[in-house]
């Protein structure tokens, strides 16, 4: 059995070493906030469990404002086993994965979710949980991997049934319905924390959590301008929306975002020399190859504005009353990115990825296949005629977003390189 969670003890003594360099120099202080997200949230974690604050496993498409008014400790276990990625030169889920594997889970599941039961499995990775929370979005392998996680802990388990949205349905009807939903999530959390809901608790959460969400959306803004000032892909509030959404930690990361975006806009710094090529990563990127944006900005004058997973449809919600804000939280819990395109029909994916492409002025858009993600498999071909229409090329490859086995840098990197060449060409 290895020491208790010392991968994340790793992982913390790494980011201690990084965060001094990073902080100091003026084109990399944009990754600083990702470090510093993930450092507290970990020192945040082991704390809880060292003090025995009560956990909950929420799938990571949701916001943690609900779990933070009822003084919960946030765990998705998916983010939790993905931070191993950067471990051992990208290889650092492979045990847990094949642990998996070996107690027979089938290898077609999300190898996030593979992973998030080797961790179980293995032990001493990951704080057991006191509860589960799982919504019916975005896709399959969440459903039956949930079901598995609640069966080996043995932790108490709500299922919130998310209606079908999409063109065509009531939505104010479908809307109601997950209020309820919502409406139920309270009672569960009310139930497992020992505590009531406190209005005015909830009221300061949601409001801190609006200044996040207004952060968040001004540097979206910024990082439509053209030529890009920030290189790499940005951020977003699903980094760390999930686990910190409400903190005052957090809306502070969100402010720093914003702010070195503003600074490099004052001093007139752009992402790359000369912009050539503006790409849409609209599917997760493979999390072992990071360095792709930096590759592409480097040798193509190839930049990321915006990508799956900062692309943010959030709304300040309205505090006047507790059912405004309850209203406001379960709309808000239908936007993450992943889970609000697992909502239902493919045009919710296919419209968001236009309107990225649209208002972030891209020129192309690459969709990396993660080998989980089979609700993507079916609409690819819709989206491919709906991006022809509009003269705008798209590349698919397949990968597994945390596996380098399936497929490593070295093989997909010539896809990526002769279309970025081609879309260069065709512009020229
Ligand atoms: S949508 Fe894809 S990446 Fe997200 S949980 Fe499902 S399989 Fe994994």
């Amino acid at each position: 059995m290895v020491e208790k969670y010392a991968d994340h003890k790793e992982l913390l003594n790494l980011m201690n070493f990084l965060m001094p360099l990073i902080s100091s120099n003026e084109d990399l202080r944009h990754q600083q906030a990702i470090i510093m997200y993930n450092k507290y949230w970990i020192e945040l974690v082991l704390k809880a469990e060292e003090e025995g604050e009560k956990i909950v496993y929420n799938q990571f498409n949701m916001y943690a404002e609900l779990f933070h008014v009822f003084d919960l400790v946030p765990v998705p276990p998916e983010i939790w086993t993905l931070l191993k990625c950067g471990l051992r030169d990208g290889y650092g889920m492979c045990e847990t994965i094949d642990a998996a594997h070996e107690a027979g889970i089938h290898p077609e599941l999300c190898s996030a979710h593979k992973s998030a039961i080797g961790d179980q499995l293995l032990g001493n990775r990951i704080p057991p949980p006191d509860m589960i929370v799982n919504p019916s979005f975005p896709c399959d392998n969440t459903k039956i991997a949930y079901q598995i996680l609640a069966e080996i802990t043995g932790a108490p388990m709500l299922v919130m049934d998310c209606p079908y949205f999409g063109p065509d349905i009531d939505e104010e009807a479908a809307m109601e319905y997950w209020v309820n939903r919502v409406k139920e999530l309270i009672r569960f959390l009310e139930e497992h924390s020992g505590k009531k809901l406190d209005p005015d608790r909830l009221k300061e959460v949601v409001e801190e959590a609006n200044r996040a969400v207004d952060y968040a959306l001004e540097y979206a803004s910024y990082r439509q301008l053209k030529p890009l000032p920030q290189p790499g892909p940005g951020g977003g509030t699903a980094m760390g929306g999930m686990n910190l959404m409400g903190l005052p930690q957090y809306t502070e990361l969100m402010k720093g975002l914003l702010d070195d975006i503003k600074d490099r806009v004052a001093k007139g710094k752009t992402a790359v020399p000369e912009e050539k090529l503006r790409l849409n990563w609209f599917y997760l990127h493979a999390f072992y190859d990071r360095d792709v944006y930096g590759w592409l900005e480097r040798e193509k004058g190839a930049v990321s504005p915006i990508s799956f997973a900062t692309y943010d449809r959030l709304e300040v919600i309205d505090t006047s009353t507790t059912e405004s804000i309850i209203r406001g939280v379960a709309r808000r819990l239908l936007q993450f990115p992943m889970g609000r395109q697992g909502t239902g029909s493919s045009d919710i994916y296919i419209d968001d990825c236009i309107d990225a492409v649209t208002r972030w002025q891209c020129d192309a858009v690459i969709l990396s296949g993660h080998a989980g993600c089979k609700y993507i498999r079916g609409l690819i071909g819709l989206l491919r005629d709906e991006l022809r229409k509009m003269g705008v090329p798209l590349l698919v490859f397949d990968e597994d977003t945390f596996d380098p086995r399936v497929s490593p840098p070295e093989e997909f990197h010539p896809k990526i390189e002769e279309f970025v060449d081609m879309c260069l060409a065709s512009k020229e």
